[in-house]
């Protein structure tokens, strides 16, 4: 009996997650009836013990996201320029090799720059949030030659130090900019109302000629919902999910993605039951009693 190749996702909390339903069904398309993609719900204090643990259980590779990005970069033997320099992760492969080592990448940057409706050169550009997608948001922008990027977020002061790293200009008060990426975690909830805790007014979203919102929900987000109101062209955040999902799946199988497929499987999956969890098992820690 062939063996099964596994991949996943890791996060706290990863429930929402629509990986599983978009990676198992590109892998059916493509043949790979033996891998299977599952959520990994991993607390912080366990992230890099599980992750060393992976590719002995059969792991090929997997996903990281909220909040492990910059820890999966941490703990990765090698990763790609652009992950080096966002400073977070979002893919790391496993080596099929007695070596087992790590190889990171994030695919979240040029999945922005592939959804966007135009490109981003010469443009002005607002992100709000300084978490590890915005990392990956302002290094994509500036990247592909944006002019100006504005970083505002709740807590200044990690607007402030992101900015500095990565050439952008924290703001308190934004100006209007031609692009509005959302990469902050308002829009999750079904109340969260983006227009009482971002600096954005539902009434000047005419002012931006495209609005981001990495967050995605069901049906919609209000910030994207708000946008259509407005005519202004929009990305959701499951176009970005499918994006960088499918620039994952070719790294974790070394096969085209079978995009039409991914984009289907997101947007039926409306009623997605997580999956049972398998995990390796812990050895016991420092510390523990
Ligand atoms: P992080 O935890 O790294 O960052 C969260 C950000 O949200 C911080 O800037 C934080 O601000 C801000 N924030 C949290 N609560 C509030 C609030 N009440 N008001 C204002 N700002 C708030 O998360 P990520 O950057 O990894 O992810 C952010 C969102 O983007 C998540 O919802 C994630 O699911 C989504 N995402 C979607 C992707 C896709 O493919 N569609 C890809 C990547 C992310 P502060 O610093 O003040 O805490």
């Amino acid at each position: 009996m062939s063996r099964t190749h596994r991949l996943g996702v890791l996060g706290w909390p990863v429930g929402h997650s629509r990986s599983p339903a978009m990676h198992n069904a590109a892998l059916e398309a493509v043949g790979l009836g033996n891998w299977r993609y599952q959520l990994l719900p991993v607390p912080p204090a366990l992230f890099a013990e599980t992750v060393r643990g992976l590719s002995g259980a059969g792991f090929r590779g997997v996903n990281v996201t909220i909040p492990h990005k910059e820890a999966a970069l941490a703990l990765a033997d090698a990763a790609t320029d652009r992950a080096l320099a966002i400073g977070a992760a979002n893919t790391l492969v496993f080596e099929d090799t007695a070596a087992g080592r790590i190889h990171a990448d994030n695919t979240d940057a040029p999945a922005l720059i592939e959804a966007l409706p135009f490109p981003p050169a010469g443009r002005t550009a607002l992100v709000l949030g300084a978490g590890g997608s915005a990392r990956a948001a302002v290094w994509a922008l500036r990247n592909a030659g944006a002019r100006h990027v504005q970083i505002w977020n709740r807590t200044p002061v990690r607007a402030r130090a992101l900015a500095a790293e990565l050439k952008a200009s924290p703001v308190e008060h934004p100006r209007p900019a031609e692009i509005l990426v959302n990469c902050t975690s308002i829009g999750l909830e079904a109340a969260d109302d983006p227009f009482k805790h971002l600096p954005v007014l539902a009434n000047e979203l005419s002012s931006h000629l495209c609005v981001v919102d990495l967050v995605y929900a069901e049906p919609e987000t209000r910030l994207i919902q708000a946008a259509r109101e407005h005519r202004v062209p929009v990305v959701d955040g499951l176009a970005l999910l499918v994006g960088q999902g499918a620039l994952s799946f070719e790294a974790f199988t070394g096969r085209p993605a079978p995009v039409e497929v991914m984009r289907d499987a997101v947007r039926s999956d409306i009623h997605f039951e997580p999956q049972a969890v398998e995990l390796p098992r812990y050895g016991p820690r420092d510390g523990d009693q």
